[in-house]
């Protein structure tokens, strides 16, 4: 059986660290790296839930794109029960279950995360979107209304819903930024695209908007179908271990609509 470091070490293969931002933490973030390892869980994000499930399926490693701690957004100064992030390591830690996070280095690396989100939408002729490679720009091989697009990414992206600005384009060249890349939009633009895909817009962004067709298609949404492909980078290389695909990894954010 191989050991957690021996995964750790096949994944940065794929997505060197170098490729990870310098504010980033990516790796064996929680855990033992000479732990044998027999099942291994894919999630989008090492949740409370995500670890119970890890446990629920005898998984001794769970492989997931955001970092559990350490990074930007979730600085760790203690391991304490008396809130998620503690009661998630803990939790990991006393089960005998490792954690690897591949983020921006997945992000960037080819065939991750955005390498996949522009396949799935069926752009061709794939360039980087910016200096840090974090994004794509592409082209559809035959233009489309923008109504056609946005219900193809929906369907795409397993979608319930999603938020748009019309720029009034038809859709042709598409950039593509999975997670939150508003901060791109300019390059898009730059790049001559008259759609940008992407998550976590703000309300300013769509109404400052300029010229360019801007979709926030969701997090998650742009950002799962990496999972699909960490199990087949996994599993072409590590044929004698199971893989599970998280199935609690969505329940962070419910979307609620009513109808009208
Ligand atoms: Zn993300």
């Amino acid at each position: 059986m191989p050991t957690v470091h021996e995964i750790e070490n096949a994944l940065y293969g794929w997505a060197p660290r170098e490729l990870a931002a310098d504010w980033d933490n990516v790796g064996l973030l929680v855990g033992s790296g000479a732990s044998k390892v027999s099942r291994v869980l894919i999630a989008l994000d090492v949740t409370e839930w995500v670890a119970d499930e890890a446990i629920a399926q005898g998984a001794e490693l769970i492989v997931a794109h955001h970092p559990l701690m350490n990074c930007r957004w979730h600085e760790v100064q203690s391991v304490v029960d008396d809130n998620a992030q503690g009661r998630t390591i803990t939790k990991l830690l006393r089960n005998g279950v490792s954690a690897i996070c591949m983020h921006t280095n997945l992000d960037a690396a080819d065939g991750g995360v955005n390498d996949i989100l522009a396949q799935k939408l069926g752009l061709e002729g794939l360039s980087m979107l910016n200096e840090e490679k974090i994004g794509r720009v592409g082209t559809l091989k035959c233009e489309k209304r923008l109504e056609q697009f946005l219900s193809d990414v929906i369907q795409l992206l397993g979608c319930r819903g999603l938020r748009y600005r019309d720029a009034g384009k038809t859709v042709h060249r598409v950039a593509v930024g999975g997670g939150a890349c508003a901060e791109y939009i300019s390059n898009a633009l730059a790049m001559g695209c008259d759609t940008f895909v992407t998550a976590d817009l703000k309300y300013h962004e769509f109404l400052d908007a300029n010229g360019i067709n801007l979709i926030d298609a969701g997090h998650f949404e742009t950002e799962n179908p990496v999972c699909g492909a960490i199990h087949d980078f996994l599993a072409e290389r590590f044929p004698q271990l199971a893989f599970i695909l998280s199935t609690s990894h969505n329940k962070s954010v419910i979307e609620y609509y009513t109808e009208t």
